[in-house]
């Protein structure tokens, strides 16, 4: 090579490892804070969730009927007179010997009962109810929840670094728990970049210059970033200039954890945010095997000795793809789990579901792809026709991404590696 030749291109970097330099430059926040636990969705638990209680609290009946002692129904057809009626909510007294009683769904059991016949399973006595026909003998601890079987008092409920869903806030409220310790949220300050872009509602469609496009990426990026609890300062759109961008960084370093931009990361000299961010911190400008998505940043974004207690560690700055495909399953593969990262949360590993392809994919791509399918009624997986990194509209008709080896080509019933975007979101 003679030094009047190009630069050779930086070689294509594994996703795999691109993923693990990302991941290991995480320190997880440490910040806690207390929220009420209907508020707490989506939130990651900063401390092991330990019960102090049995749930549920003391045995009860799972169904309406009779609660007995064994002992009294050796056979079916016995005649046992009804000494109490326990209601949920109620309190029960001990069950008189030779006797049963009335119970519903709920309630407690009475100390000395084995088991619960349920009603089907009954008759009245002349067809009141002071005593009733047993018609089938019940095995020991038939209908009958144990004390404790969901949860026993002093186990670890929920691990500290959990995500919590609804179903877990649910959990949490049958421990007694109104309030929950979480980890603060990651604070994320957002922009776009790119002359062309122009938002909606500020340009209409018959307004727009030749060559102005809107802002689509800003869309799903924010709310993506809320959905993982991240508290985002959108800072809009920053124009392809160096001094906005670097004004934007500037401004946007001290007061979060991460700059996430969209936009600019390739190398033509109207790409600013590999110069800026160098100027202003550190810079690694990666170029990823995978399809959509290859041009990826990642670096630091030194913080002003006015930040305070947060001056001593630099912002980290991740800038995706413009391509609005790219810039979507970048996130989803890097940042996802960049930020889950950061909250102390575990890295889910991707699991794909093998199913058969219903499409051919002739061309091998040297690069990992990312294939934008739909399953279909038959069980198998359709594939959007446009494949580029530009069309949206693959993102919202698919319900996931085929993740297709570099060098892979696909026949017809092929099996292939189904990601769903309901497991990505997650
Ligand atoms: P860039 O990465 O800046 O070279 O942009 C790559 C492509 O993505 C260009 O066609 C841009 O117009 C487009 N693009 C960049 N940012 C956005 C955005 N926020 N919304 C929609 N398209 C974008
Ligand atoms: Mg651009």
């Amino acid at each position: 090579m003679n030094a009047s030749s190009p630069p050779a291109r930086a070689p294509l970097m594994a996703l795999d490892a691109a993923l693990d330099q990302l991941l290991a430059r995480v320190e997880p926040l440490t910040a806690a804070e207390s929220v009420a636990t209907f508020e707490a969705d989506g939130r990651v638990l900063a401390e092991d969730l330990v019960s102090v209680l049995h749930v549920p609290p003391q045995d009860n009946s799972s169904m309406d009927g009779y609660a007995v002692r064994l002992a009294d129904v050796p056979e079916k057809g016995v005649v046992l007179p009804v000494s109490q009626r326990i209601a949920a909510g109620h309190a029960a007294e001990a069950l008189r010997p030779g006797t049963c009683a009335r119970i519903f769904t709920g309630a407690p059991m009475p100390a000395g009962a084995d088991a619960v016949v349920m009603q089907e399973d009954t008759r009245e006595v002349g067809g009141n109810l002071h005593a009733v026909h047993i018609d089938a003998v019940p095995a020991p601890g038939q209908w009958v929840r144990r004390a404790g079987e969901d949860v026993t008092r002093g186990a670890v409920v929920l691990p500290r670094g959990h995500r919590l869903t609804p179903a877990a806030l649910g959990l949490a409220a049958s421990l007694g728990r109104a309030q929950l310790p979480v980890l603060r949220r990651p604070r994320v300050a957002l922009f776009s970049t790119g002359d062309e872009l122009v938002m909606p509602g500020e340009i209409a469609p018959q307004d727009m210059q030749p060559g102005a496009i809107y802002n689509s990426n800003r869309f799903f990026l924010r709310v993506l970033l809320q959905r993982l609890g991240c508290e985002v300062s959108d800072l809009g759109i920053v124009p392809d200039r160096r001094d906005l961008t670097l004004a934007a960084l500037k401004t946007a370093a001290d007061h979060h954890d991460l700059i996430l931009t969209s936009g600019g990361v390739s190398v033509g000299e109207e790409d600013h945010i590999k110069p800026a961010v160098q100027q202003l911190g550190s810079l690694d400008l990666w170029q990823i095997a995978m399809k959509p998505g290859k041009p990826f940043a990642c670096g630091t974004v030194r913080r002003d000795a006015g930040a305070g207690a947060d001056a001593a560690q630099p912002c980290h700055f991740i800038g995706l793809p413009g391509n609005p495909v790219s810039s979507f399953v970048t996130f989803l593969l890097l940042v996802r789990p960049f930020l889950l990262r950061l909250q102390g949360a575990p890295v889910p590993v991707l699991q794909p579901v093998l199913l058969p392809a219903h499409f051919d994919l002739p061309r091998a791509d040297k690069r990992r792809e990312f294939l934008r399918v739909r399953r279909n009624t038959a069980g198998g997986l359709d594939l959007f026709p446009n494949q580029s990194s530009g069309v949206l509209t693959s993102v919202v008709w698919g319900d996931g991404l085929v993740d297709n080896p570099a060098g892979g080509t696909i026949a017809h019933g092929d099996a292939v590696a189904y990601l769903s975007f309901a497991d990505l979101l997650a």
